[in-house]
């Protein structure tokens, strides 16, 4: 029997890692402790075939299983690289390669586990009786994984490109088919994701001794007896440090491990040296009050997977088929840019990079540097050598927020933002591949707009004429140097009664609705004129026009006058993180 497979499996719930993070140790635990259950899956599969003399291959994320050890963890090692899901090639048929994935899944809930009574030994003393905290901590690991997993016959090299999309979708329908967990909760919730119960060394003891008070009182007495450690606040060098557990903290299995992660990795990865403790988003902010979240998502990838759309510069006749050398070269050149590629961006531009994984990018970024990181982003996307393939886009959402702005709250807005770029539709042309921005402020204002990268809707590149961020930058230019505070003011006071119904979603400025031509030259003039009215003294004479034209280009690419002004208004943001008096 040479029966062929494909078996994609895929781990979860993505958001059940990272939602509930508060810090952004616990958002790069997550993350990484997934990219780590995915790596143990590959590996136990890749394993298991080669015991059984099974031929197996990766198709995605590319690994070769001999370099797959050495390259993880020597390169960029505290990067979770692996997106959440696999696909493979087996030489056997559908029953063997169910046993495979059957025992890949025993493995990724063993290794979650295993991390879990790591942190419990280290963070409880060894005669605190645990035997409760670890029944509790197995439940809750066989509760939150979402574990599933499909597999397709292959017939023939012919057969690949449908087998491929045939086992998608064969996943999507067990996912879902899924029965809802209901999770009966007997105890109080852990205080960082408030769903599973926190540990405690003592269960119910009868059912008539059940009171809130005896669980909390067991609660606080379990939680206060973790090692010194972790205890806060310790003071060292004149600063404060609050403990890696804060007194009043009681957590779950699940947050626990994340907590530990660094520690856990640190012997797992066999590297004393990697795994510091993370900067706080405090410290990200260099010396401001903000800092930039970036989230990026290639475009259409199932249309790239499907061969829709095309890689180039693969050798003939390869480009015309989708067969598994297709695949894989995709797989390779994904792998490549979030290996190498991404790291080094975020590298240069003194940014912070928690998950690369596949097309998915998360990163930090100081303001001052977050628009030239995440242009550098996107054009290494679509870069022959760095990234998928010239024709290809991505979609980004950043949102730059106040460094005490709650962290769960700006990822959300992080990636509905994204979303929104994805979205984004140029007027008569392309979908998405844009920029979606927003400011959360501290006094909680948010203002938001999406570009389309290339301000004319066509391919973006280095030598993109209209760029977004390029028009950005002259923007923020403008309205810091030349600009007097009431620029804003003017422009309402010019513009907005043509407006007539008000400023809200989906309305735009026509002052000659029936005569584009004529429309832009009027809004130009009445821009230099608003311009020149909020010149600042010195500047007065300076010949602003070309600024207007590039503002009233901005305007006509966007979907209301809104956004129009709230891209404005965040340049006036940009414009007070840099001066010297916040
Ligand atoms: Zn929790």
């Amino acid at each position: 029997m040479n029966e062929e497979c494909l078996l994609v499996f895929s781990i979860g719930p993505v958001q059940g890692f990272i939602a509930a993070a508060r810090k952004i140790e616990d958002l790069w635990s997550g993350s990484y402790l997934l990219s780590y259950l995915t790596e143990r899956s590959i590996l136990t599969v890749l394993e298991l075939a080669e015991a059984q003399g099974i031929p197996c291959e990766m198709v995605y994320p590319r690994v070769d299983p001999a370099e797959f050890r050495e390259k993880r963890t020597s390169q960029n090692i505290e990067v979770a690289s692996l997106p959440n899901r696999f696909v493979c090639y087996l030489k056997a048929n559908q029953q063997q390669v169910a046993v495979l994935a059957r025992q890949a899944e025993q493995a990724v809930k063993n290794s979650l586990a295993e991390m879990g009574r790591f942190a419990l030994e280290r963070v409880f003393p060894s005669d605190l009786k645990q035997d409760y905290m670890k029944e509790l901590l197995d439940q809750q690991v066989k509760a939150l994984l979402e574990i599933f997993w499909a597999t397709e016959r292959l017939r023939g090299e012919e057969d690949f490109a449908r087998a491929r999309v045939q086992v998608e979708e064969r996943l999507a329908a067990v996912k879902n088919g899924r029965p809802y967990h209901i999770n009966s909760q007997e105890g109080l919730v852990c205080t960082v994701c408030g769903e599973q119960q926190a540990l405690t060394f003592q269960g119910q003891q009868s059912a008539n001794r059940t009171s809130y008070g005896l669980m909390k009182h067991n609660l606080v007495q379990t939680w206060n007896q973790r090692r010194e450690q972790f205890k806060a606040p310790v003071v060292q060098e004149g600063t404060t440090r609050v403990g890696r557990i804060k007194d009043g903290e009681s957590l779950c299995g699940i947050c626990l491990s994340k907590r530990l992660a660094r520690d856990f990795f640190k012997e797992n990865k066999s590297a004393p040296h990697a795994f510091a403790a993370f900067p706080s988003t405090h410290e990200l902010t260099g010396g401001t009050k903000y800092f930039a979240v970036l989230m990026m998502d290639g475009d259409d990838m199932g249309k790239w997977i499907s061969g829709e759309k095309r890689i180039t510069g693969m050798n003939e006749p390869l480009d015309t088929k989708v067969n598994m050398a297709y695949q894989k070269e995709l797989s390779a050149r994904l792998d490549h840019f979030a290996v190498s590629s991404v790291p080094a961006i975020v590298k240069q531009y003194a940014g912070m990079l928690i998950y690369a994984g596949g097309d998915d990018v998360l990163a930090f970024a100081p303001v001052t540097s977050a628009l030239e990181m995440a242009k550098a982003l996107r054009l290494a996307f679509s870069d022959q050598e760095k990234g998928l393939s010239p024709r290809a886009t991505a979609s980004m959402g950043m949102v730059i927020a106040h460094k005490k702005a709650p962290l769960n709250m700006v990822l959300e807005y992080a990636r509905s933002l994204e979303e929104r770029a994805k979205s984004f539709q140029y007027p008569g042309g392309k979908a998405k591949d844009a920029l979606g921005l927003a400011v959360l402020t501290h006094s909680g204002e948010i203002r938001e707009a999406v570009l389309p990268w290339d301000l004319e809707g066509k391919e973006y590149s280095e030598t993109t004429l209209r760029c977004a961020v390029k028009y950005l930058q002259g923007l923020v230019k403008m309205v810091s140097n030349q600009l007097s505070v009431s620029f804003i003011e003017h422009f309402a006071q010019a513009f907005l009664p043509l407006l007539g119904v008000g400023l809200k979603e989906g309305k735009k400025i026509k002052v000659i609705p029936d005569n584009p031509e004529q429309n832009r030259k009027l809004m130009e003039l009445e821009m230099a004129r608003v311009l020149r009215r909020s010149a600042r003294e010195e500047c007065r004479d300076l010949d602003l026009s070309q600024q207007a034209r590039q503002l009233i280009y901005i305007h006509e690419i966007m979907p209301s006058t809104l956004q129009f002004v709230h891209l404005m208004e965040m340049c006036r943001f940009f414009k007070r993180r840099e001066g010297k008096s916040q």
